[in-house]
């Protein structure tokens, strides 16, 4: 009989694949995990594209089945809100006053939505997309033919924009840098990226901000800082995330842009681990620390940070892999190319089906693929082989570019 208790605090994505983990890895002992919302861990993908059209029920979201945890006999605690940890006691206080100790915690506690604070930001109205719940308040003011702005040209943005105007509303994107998306993709994708969506009837200006949101009681123009105003029926911002670092802060963990960990997902405490959005590791494959806010990365990184929590973890080594999925393009990124001699493009831009590679020194360092997965995975083998690739080799769409591998 094993009488540990393993404790997991965040009822996220990277908290149920650490959860299920150490139950498949053959954990015998107690597996608590514990969330702050009613729902059982569930998929946000969705919540901007099928939620939000209306095409998936909350229960589709999940990520396992809710019985499915009483079957691995794991304690999920949801509405549920961690007040604190106390390391040098091995406990945690729960927000309803119950102490919980302990043998090994898990972190997946993910982020939180940056908040908008201009005149105004309050008024009813103005939705941030997030939760299952912020979806349903946003699905509910979409009316066809109203208008709703959007703050921030980022995957938020993009995203909701291509689906509010799938339901018949008018968005307009607001965002303040001079390009779509450029913490995560190159100019001249920004510069695709604008032209796909104007094309699909989106509105979109660049190089701009709100000053303030006036109505009265709920928003009804928006202010911008070119001095133009917007009538609107809704407001949806995404204007980024921040990580919920607090818990661990004040439990004297290393934070550090998310909290610390090593490629074993071990934080600065050999007995607490993270995962996650909230997790800042060392990347094998970039040679430097980041922290991934993705789909990808929550699920592998709580799949070995379950299997770290057992003894038995394995260098956590992945190239990172992103998706969206705005109108009919899907986008796929491999890897985080800040830096390349050669950008290259096999396929056409304005067929919006093409695929394009950053080489440095010959070698694949990332990729941005627009309704073109098939290549993003071999992209991702050449890359894992480090393989010395011409770009000619690339561009030639005679040649299949399998036979590179
Ligand atoms: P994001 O992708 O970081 O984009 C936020 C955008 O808002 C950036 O372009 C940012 O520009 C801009 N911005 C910041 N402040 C602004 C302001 N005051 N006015 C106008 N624009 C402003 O973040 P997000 O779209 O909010 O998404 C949140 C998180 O969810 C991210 O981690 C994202 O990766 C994730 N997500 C992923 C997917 C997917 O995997 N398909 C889909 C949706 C969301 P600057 O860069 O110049 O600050």
């Amino acid at each position: 009989m094993d009488r540990r208790h393993f404790v997991v605090v965040g009822a996220s994505q990277a908290g149920c694949w650490i959860s299920k983990t150490l139950r498949q890895e053959g954990f015998k002992g107690k597996i608590t995990m514990i969330g702050e919302e009613s729902y059982y861990p569930y998929e946000r993908p969705p919540l901007s594209k099928d939620v939000l059209l209306g095409k998936t029920d909350i229960e589709s979201t999940y990520f396992f089945k809710p019985e499915s945890y009483k079957d691995d006999d794991i304690e999920v605690l949801l509405n549920t809100r961690v007040q604190k940890i106390s390391c040098s006691d091995k406990n945690i206080l729960l927000q309803d006053g119950r102490l919980l100790s302990w043998d090994r915690l898990a972190l997946a506690t993910g982020s939180r939505v940056r908040r908008l604070e201009v005149e105004g930001s309050g008024l009813d109205g103005i939705h941030y997309l997030r939760s299952l719940n912020d979806t349903r308040v946003i699905k509910e003011s979409a009316k066809p033919d109203s208008t709703v702005v959007i703050v921030g040209g980022g995957w938020i943005g993009l995203e909701c924009a291509a689906t509010l105007k799938t339901l018949g509303c008018n968005p307009i994107v607001i965002e303040s840098s001079d390009r779509l998306c450029a913490r995560a993709v190159a100019p001249d994708i920004s510069a695709w990226m604008n032209d796909f969506h104007t094309k699909n009837g989106i509105d979109i200006r660049l190089n701009t901000s709100v000053k303030s949101f006036k109505g009265d009681g709920s928003v009804t123009r928006v202010c911008l800082s070119d001095n133009s105003q917007i009538d609107c029926s809704s407001v949806v911002i995404g204007i980024g995330v921040l990580p919920n670092v607090e818990l661990a802060e004040e439990a004297g963990l290393l934070v550090d842009n998310g909290i610390v960990v090593d490629d074993l997902c071990a934080t600065s405490d050999k007995d607490i681990f993270a995962a996650g959005d909230v997790a800042n590791h060392p990347n094998n494959f970039l040679k430097q620390r980041v922290r991934l806010e993705s789909w990808d990365n929550a699920m592998k990184q709580g799949i070995s940070a379950g299997i770290s929590m057992l003894g038995k973890g394995k260098s956590y080594s992945e190239i990172p892999w992103f998706w969206s999925q705005q109108f009919d393009a899907n986008i796929q990124i491999i890897g985080i190319p800040d830096s390349w001699d050669e950008a290259v493009v096999r396929g056409t831009k304005t067929a919006n089906e093409f695929t394009e590679f950053y080489l440095k020194d010959n070698q694949i360092v990332g990729a941005v693929a627009v309704n073109n997965n098939r290549e993003i995975r071999v992209t991702k083998r050449l890359m894992q082989s480090g393989k010395k690739i011409e770009s000619a080799d690339l561009t030639d769409s005679s040649k299949n570019i399998q036979t590179l591998v």
